[in-house]
């Protein structure tokens, strides 16, 4: 009696089809440099009174005191001058009196 050869009836694994790719993105899309961050360096903001020496800020001097109001008249805030504490407390009563005696304007 002879042995036949039985044939297998489990079919190999039949290739995986392309679309089964895994996704790796390694090449696309823009790179951020260093992990991203913020883009401006930080730069400390010095009073600008305090570096000139001034102790008291003079209503009458105008000039100084529109340095720190925006064109239409706002008074910048602190974050914007960089004033200290008590240089925009000055400038703020500088403002008000300028613009009581109308030397500088409410609205621009
Ligand atoms: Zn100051």
């Amino acid at each position: 009696m002879e042995n036949k050869e039985t044939t297998p009836s489990v079919t190999p694994a039949a290739p995986r089809p392309p679309s089964a790719a895994p996704m790796h993105r390694e090449s696309s899309g823009p790179r951020r440099p260093g992990g991203g961050g913020r883009r401006f360096a930080p730069r400390r903001k010095v009073c600008r009174l305090c570096a000139e020496h001034v102790d008291l800020v003079d209503y009458k001097q105008a000039q100084i005191v529109r340095n720190f109001c925006t064109d239409t008249g706002k008074i910048l805030s602190r974050r914007i001058t960089g004033a200290c504490a008590k240089h925009q407390r000055q400038i703020m009563r500088a403002v008000k009196i300028n613009r009581n005696l109308s030397l500088m304007s409410y609205n621009g």
